[in-house]
């Protein structure tokens, strides 16, 4: 029997559903947190008589026996030939079932239509007719006030929303128009569960180095190593190379190439050691830095009901941060790490940490740090002018490896801050942490209050959030050697 998440992992790639199958997989950390059940809230919202209240080990037929006889689902368990589907809610009617589903997100969204038209693929396998298909998201117009109903915060959706925010149709017409081949899919996945292995041409690899099986799958271009042409960037031509037969960076004719800076930086780093810094523009970005340099990282958590006053579905909450001055060669540190409702008592301390002058440097600013204290400068007017100041002095150290100016070859084609200080310094080594990545420290610290050993994990979260600024001060010193070398040469 079978999933539907199983059905759109082979749909992705029928190798990577074949790992799955085969390998333990690793528990998934929750990146939003929700201290109440959907369901209960969709319970609550829509008015339901004696439903039935469906189990994990419950078999399927009591919950299509209970739709048979008029009784509404919760959670029932539902199989068709081989596929097994969940459903939040299900209230049947004369006319046909009225069906409920719920999203962790701010609308029905359209990309999901795939993944449903497969329930209603399983329902009326099993005889049922459709008369209403509803999706249950949170309702990002929403802003927590003192009296709040955190129910208020979802709201019932009967349209999809195109990525673009423009409406994406009537859910419930969009799905029962949307064609499926499952049963064909279906007898796919059987075969190839018989298999030992389904080999894959590097062509039909939808996600080449960025799947965690790739070395698994394609040993051989593994194990070229930095100089492989697995890891040029942005380059429309790339599966059309490898199929050529071409492996390694040096190989590809310049006019091949799309022409872009980041692809440059590769081929030039490759012919150079492995290093390549465009030295005009590093030494014009450094000489633009103000002193003394700040070094600043937030933590922070999201949350699907807003926990506190001003804030809405999905906001987020900033709940450390660490900060390094480096004026001349003097280094200073600074750190924050609070639970609950820590909003004003961050700002304060972060404004009291910041020197009035300086440029803030952080690693991928506009795209986190500067989004946080822009929303909590909305949260807190009386700060916003203060926290604004702070956003307009934010540098971000990672254009310039996004934007091709400086390459290490064995960044591998990734441009985050771990892959570029372990290309830069393999010594400041996340994985010696006991907490070594955003969502492991997000899920101790929402532990944190019920932990025996709390103390230890304290100290684990501020040294992973320190490592994140004491890289930056690292890549800082190794970009000014490139370009002092150069001084000297
Ligand atoms: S490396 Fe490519 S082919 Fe192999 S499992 Fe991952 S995505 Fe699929």
């Amino acid at each position: 029997m079978y999933h539907v998440s199983d059905v759109l992992k082979h749909h992705y790639c029928p190798k990577l559903f074949w790992h799955l199958q085969h390998n333990a997989s690793r528990p998934r950390q929750k990146f939003i947190q929700m201290n109440t059940s959907l369901s209960e809230v969709l319970v609550r919202k829509i008015d339901v008589q004696n439903p039935l209240i469906g189990q994990r080990a419950m078999p399927a037929e009591v919950c299509v026996n209970a739709l048979r006889t008029g009784q509404p689902v919760i959670n029932g368990r539902y199989e068709h030939d081989r596929l097994r589907i969940k459903v939040p809610l299900i209230i049947p009617t004369p006319e046909g079932l009225d069906i409920l589903f719920t999203s962790m997100a701010n609308s029905a969204k359209i990309e999901d239509q795939h993944y449903l038209a497969m329930h209603l693929w399983v329902l009326r396998g099993l005889g049922f007719d459709i008369l209403r298909v509803r999706s249950m998201t949170f309702d990002g117009s929403v802003i927590r006030t003192e009296d709040f109903n955190p129910d208020d915060s979802f709201v019932v959706r009967y349209t999809f929303t195109k990525a673009n925010g423009k409406p994406g149709g009537n859910i419930t017409e969009v799905l029962l128009k949307y064609p499926l081949e499952l049963k064909e899919t279906l007898d796919a996945m059987d075969e190839l569960m018989t298999l030992p292995e389904r080999q894959m041409s590097i062509r039909e690899c939808p996600l080449l180095n960025r799947c965690e099986y790739f070395e698994a799958c394609f040993k051989t271009q593994y194990e070229l190593g930095d100089r492989s042409i697995f890891y040029l960037t942005q380059s429309s031509a790339k599966r059309q190379l490898i199929d050529e037969g071409l492996r390694t960076l040096d190989q590809i004719p310049l006019d091949r190439l799309d022409g872009s800076a980041v692809q440059y930086a590769q081929i030039m780093a490759d012919r150079q050691g492995g290093v390549f810094a465009d030295k005009f523009i590093l030494r014009h970005w450094l000489s633009l830095l103000q002193s003394p340099v700040i070094f600043m990282d937030f933590e922070w958590d999201t949350y699907g009901i807003p926990p506190y006053v001003g804030m809405k579905p999905l906001d987020v909450l900033c709940f450390q941060y660490s900060l390094h001055v480096l004026r001349g060669e003097e280094l200073a540190h600074f750190e924050f790490l609070e639970s609950g409702d820590c909003r004003l008592r961050f700002i304060e301390s972060l404004l009291s940490n910041i020197p009035s002058e300086g440029s803030i440097l952080c690693y991928n600013a506009f795209g986190a740090e500067a989004l946080r204290l822009n929303e909590l400068g909305r949260q807190f007017p009386q700060y916003q002018e203060a926290l604004e100041g702070v956003v307009a002095r934010m540098v971000d150290l990672a254009q310039l490896f996004t934007d091709g100016v400086v390459y290490l070859s064995s960044m591998r084609g990734a441009y985050s801050l771990k892959s570029v200080i372990q290309a830069i310094d393999p010594s400041l080594n996340y994985d010696q942490l006991s907490i070594s990545h955003g969502l492991e420290a997000v899920s101790h610290y929402r532990n944190l209050a019920n932990l025996d050993d709390e103390a230890d994990v304290r100290d684990a979260l501020l040294k992973y959030c320190k490592m994140d600024t004491l890289a930056m001060v690292e890549v800082l010193a190794w970009l000014k050697s490139l370009v002092k070398e150069d001084s000297h040469a």
